[in-house]
């Protein structure tokens, strides 16, 4: 998912500014699509919808709005179905005022904690894990909304990045291990938080930092105030499958670009896995594209734009069932056959998952008349399932949990096949090891 929220020290026309940033973040999630505002009288004002940010949000209208502080949220369901009951943000009135909030990731021990809740009286509305957070605040009776915050939040376990509006405030908060990123920007007086730095972008703020792990941040009035989560972390787990595939490559997540790790990663698999045959370099679009530039500037080979996307199609993953993922693939990609005829091609994607889309691509450059088609892959095998707000599927249905190289290669039809190791994954990233997870491809899974 991706999240978005805006603060301005008086009424201002910055649901617009809301709007853009959402649209900087749809490739975090194309299921579902929302915002929740304070009006004039304090009171929170929500417009959701299924789809994209466009078809559930009305730019006009909201660019009519004025407000003081705002969230927003796009969503792809990793806990809970694809339906708008569980599109966010959420909201809530309790015994101390409205709250709204919109989460990244995926809160591990919502399963628990729900059970207790629901012991004690709650029910829930939705199936997101991210309810939870609501049941516990309103069960903090004694103490302030923003306390009631810290206290629900240092009872979490997972992933979480999350905006609130709670008593008139924008709140921002990234869980202690820092799984996913979040970062502020500020525009003059304005306060920005955002999933990814490329929605500051969009809205002219400048980059100002990253939220830090078991970071709180409150802003109000033009002012921001930091509080540290009561739970220290004994090491961070921030996902290294952001830099690999899901977050744009125009940003800067934890100080490190995703385009300049995509492209080492390309360098680095150029050295591990050359290809002594081959005569053209092209990468799967959109998330091969960058990894096949690394590998065609280290291995001096050419590289050519030799398959084009039709970027009207959404990404293959976030299509709910298989049937619509497989079709998805030839949707969206065609090969120039020119370009291809009679040549040994090296292939370069970021990821294989299900391997829906290498067994396709190997078709369809051996149909456009591939001599040899040599498949690179910028990262290890995905092997485990996500935990932690990553729509990865089950064990069953990961490729490279089923079967070895050598199968794997096989199953997708390529000459050969070759993926980086976990080592130079965690290189390309150049964050220390035990700040990094890995979990779906080293199945280093957070102690708990
Ligand atoms: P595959 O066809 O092997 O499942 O995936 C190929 C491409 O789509 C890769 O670029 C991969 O990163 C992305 N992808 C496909 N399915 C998923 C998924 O379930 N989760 C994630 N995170 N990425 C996926
Ligand atoms: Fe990211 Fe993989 Fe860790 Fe999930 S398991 S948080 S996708 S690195
Ligand atoms: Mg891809």
């Amino acid at each position: 998912c991706g999240i978005f929220g805006v603060s301005a020290p008086r009424m201002s026309s910055v649901l617009e500014d809301l709007y853009l940033g959402l649209y900087a973040l749809q490739h975090r999630g194309q299921e579902s699509a929302g915002i929740a505002w304070l009006d004039g009288k304090g009171n929170l004002e929500l417009q959701k919808g299924m789809g994209l940010v466009h078809a559930c949000l009305n730019q006009e209208e909201l660019a009519k709005e004025r407000t003081k502080c705002a969230i927003g949220h796009v969503r792809y369901s990793t806990a809970g179905e694809s339906n708008i009951i569980n599109a966010q943000p959420l909201h809530a009135t309790y015994s101390k005022g409205q709250i709204a909030v919109a989460h990244n990731g995926n809160i591990t021990n919502a399963r628990a904690l729900k059970r207790d809740l629901e012991s004690r009286g709650a029910i829930f509305q939705s199936t997101t894990d991210t309810e939870v957070i609501l049941h516990l605040m309103a069960h903090e009776q004694s103490l302030s909304p923003i306390d009631a915050l810290v206290k629900s939040l240092s009872k979490l376990r997972g992933a979480f990045s999350i905006i609130a509006i709670i008593e008139g405030r924008l709140v921002a908060a990234r869980d202690p291990w820092g799984f996913r990123p979040l970062v502020i920007g500020k525009r003059d007086d304005v306060y920005y938080v955002a999933s990814e730095s490329c929605a500051l972008d969009i809205v002219n703020a400048d980059f100002v930092r990253d939220v830090a792990p078991g970071e709180i941040v409150i802003i109000e009035e033009g002012k921001l105030e930091s509080l540290n989560m009561p739970v220290k972390a004994e090491r961070h787990f921030r996902c290294s499958f952001e830099y690999v595939y899901l977050a744009r490559p125009d940003s800067v997540i934890d100080d490190k670009s995703v385009y300049d790790v995509r492209f080492k990663l390309g360098q680095r698999l150029a050295c591990t896995c050359p290809c002594s045959e081959g005569e053209l370099v092209l990468g799967m679009p959109d998330s091969g594209t960058i990894g096949a530039l690394g590998y065609a500037s280290k291995s001096k080979l050419p590289f050519e734009m030799a398959v084009v996307k039709n970027r009207y199609v959404g990404r293959t993953f976030i299509q709910p069932t298989q049937r619509v993922r497989s079709l998805g693939v030839q949707i969206k990609l065609n090969p120039i056959k020119g370009l291809i005829k009679g040549k040994s091609i090296v292939v370069v994607d970021d990821s294989i998952v299900r391997g829906t889309t290498s067994k396709m691509a190997v078709k369809f450059l051996r149909d456009a008349g591939a001599m040899r088609v040599h498949l690179r892959i910028a990262s290890p095998p995905v092997k485990f399932p996500c935990l932690y707000g990553i729509d990865t599927p089950t064990s069953s249905d990961l490729a490279a949990a089923k079967m070895d190289v050598e199968a794997l290669r096989d199953y997708v039809g390529a000459d050969s096949l070759c993926f980086l190791d976990v080592s130079d994954l965690v290189c390309s990233v150049g964050l220390p090891e035990e700040e990094l997870c890995t979990a779906c491809f080293s199945g280093l899974y957070l102690k708990e």
